[in-house]
């Protein structure tokens, strides 16, 4: 160990112990460390964390501060701005090192730099690291040196350097937090708990902090993972990673993940083509990271800007029907309601209800983006401007605008007995299931037998859905031209 006193390991969504470069460096270089977290949402610009996050949040803080505890330190919570905060704590301890991971967002990136600058001229020796990608989105170029607009070549890119990627670090043993105690806010000050307790269906769905991702993380490599390339389509089966909260928090890193899934290839070689696919879903945040960086106006502007001129048709009622699950389009409100209960929405059904949104609908995207921000556990910048970007068609690689997803089709593909629609929608839950998914289609007697009366205890379609097609169709022809 190079002892130099005492370092700030200065926490913000790497909120692990293990695979941690800024940790480990901090516990390495000094004797004591300080484990900060500094709460300051304003520095996030217009994308503080949402309802859902910031419960997550509150449960990750807790969860750190234990296992900091057990190997000797604890976290410390400050509330103002980061640089300051972090002059005044290397004030009160002598601490003489900072070190932190880095964070990619628009707003973070020009703070911390000049967090960076300002803390180097106050004569303190800082650091900052990569934790949440495999590579940083500045190293991949294209052979013209350009940024990647396409996800194929940019993947292979990618995957070509996998092999040269470090190891995970290990949990370091101890981390020993100085002998003063120093002053912290207790957690609950941050207020990061809802009022109003609608967090009930959090609580079951999920265990924020390290130790409930590693639990994911082994769960899934050691079972779904196998099936994960047919698997991965279908809401109604629990055959995804479920990581997406964990990595977002930095309670697990993607280096991780990916030696989790070479290890479960390694015990079961015929798993090779599934733990490919996962591997590459991996590859798709990395996309979406690789061009927030390089475009990073795309979270409120369309990456294609004829879009701009795009005859969006924004309708409050649309917009509130939306939210509450009260489309009448039965995967629609189920995708919705799973939003509103667990703060997750499988993919699929994140693709089918901002396709209706964008497209039938034409509600504009920006719209259905902050209400997921608000609304996932996941909810990240980058992911979210791409999945939003890509189902309108004005992203990097978008689905092509002609491509609407049709509802009732895809509930046919995706949720062949419907144990999705049933799980989410009780009101609908006695149709058959030849009805359950359109049952604007169902005849009376079977609506009735059912208990079903449409337009009371559930609603009709709130758009027709082919005219609404013709309808977006014509609106992108007339932007194309
Ligand atoms: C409209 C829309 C909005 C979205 N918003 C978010 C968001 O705010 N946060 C978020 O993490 N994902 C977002 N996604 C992407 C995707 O839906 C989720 O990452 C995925 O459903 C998470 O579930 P999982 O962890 O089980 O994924 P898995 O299928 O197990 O995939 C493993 C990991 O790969 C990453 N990943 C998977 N698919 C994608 C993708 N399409 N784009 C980027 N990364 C991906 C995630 O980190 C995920 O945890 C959005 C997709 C759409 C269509």
């Amino acid at each position: 160990m190079n002892d130099t006193g005492t370092a700030i390991a200065w926490f913000r969504r790497d909120l692990r112990l293990t695979d941690n470069p800024a940790l480990s460096a901090a516990c390495e270089h000094a004797r004591n460390v300080i484990a900060l977290y500094v709460h300051a949402p304003e520095e996030d610009g217009e994308w503080a964390p949402g309802g859902a996050s910031r419960w997550w949040l509150h449960h990750s803080l807790a969860r750190l501060d234990e296992s900091l505890r057990v190997r000797g330190g604890r976290l410390t919570i400050r509330r103002g701005t980061s640089l300051e905060t972090l002059l005044a704590v290397a004030r009160e301890t002598g601490a003489t090192r900072v070190y932190w991971n880095r964070l990619y967002d628009p707003a973070r990136v020009a703070h911390d730099t000049q967090v960076k600058a300002a803390l180097r001229e106050a004569g303190l020796h800082c650091e900052s690291f990569n934790a949440a990608l495999l590579h940083e989105p500045w190293e991949v170029r294209t052979g013209q040196g350009v940024p990647y607009r396409v996800f194929t070549p940019f993947w292979k890119a990618c995957a070509a350097r996998l092999d040269a990627l470090p190891r995970p670090l290990p949990t370091p043993d101890r981390i020993a937090a100085p002998p003063a105690i120093v002053a912290s806010l207790a957690l609950d000050e941050l207020e990061l708990r809802p009022r109003i307790r609608w967090d009930a269906g959090l609580h079951e769905a999920w265990m924020p902090g390290e130790a409930g991702a590693l639990a994911q993380l082994e769960s899934f490599a050691s079972g779904a993972m196998a099936r994960y390339s047919d698997g991965r389509n279908r809401p109604d089966l629990p055959e995804t990673s479920r990581l997406s909260p964990y990595l977002h928090f930095g309670e697990v890193g993607p280096r991780q993940c990916l030696a989790a899934a070479r290890n479960a290839v390694a015990e079961r070689p015929s798993s090779r083509g599934s733990a490919d696919s996962f591997v590459r879903e991996l590859g798709w945040r990395e996309f979406a990271h690789h061009l927030l960086h390089h475009f990073p106006q795309t979270p409120t502007a369309p990456l294609d800007t004829r879009f701009d001129a795009f005859p969006w048709d924004p309708n409050d009622a649309w917009l509130e029907a939306w939210q509450r699950g009260r489309t009448g389009y039965p995967i629609v409100d189920a995708g919705m309601r799973e939003l509103w209960h667990t703060g997750w929405m499988h993919n699929r059904v994140r693709m089918i209800a901002a396709s209706l949104f964008t497209k039938n609908l034409r509600q504009p995207w920006l719209k259905g983006a902050q209400w997921f921000w608000d609304t996932l556990v996941d909810a990240d910048l980058a992911n979210n401007t791409l999945g939003w970007q890509w189902t309108a068609g004005c992203g990097a690689d978008a689905a092509p605008f002609f491509r609407i997803f049709n509802p009732v089709l895809q509930t046919e593909r995706f949720d062949p007995e419907r144990v999705y629609l049933r799980r989410w929608l009780p009101e609908l839950a006695r149709l058959p299931d030849k009805w359950i998914h359109c049952p604007w289609d169902a005849p009376a007697a079977v609506l009735a037998e059912a208990g079903v009366e449409l337009g009371r205890t559930y609603p009709r379609p709130i758009i027709d859905f082919r005219a609404s097609r013709e309808a977006a169709l014509a609106a992108y022809g007339s932007i194309k031209r």
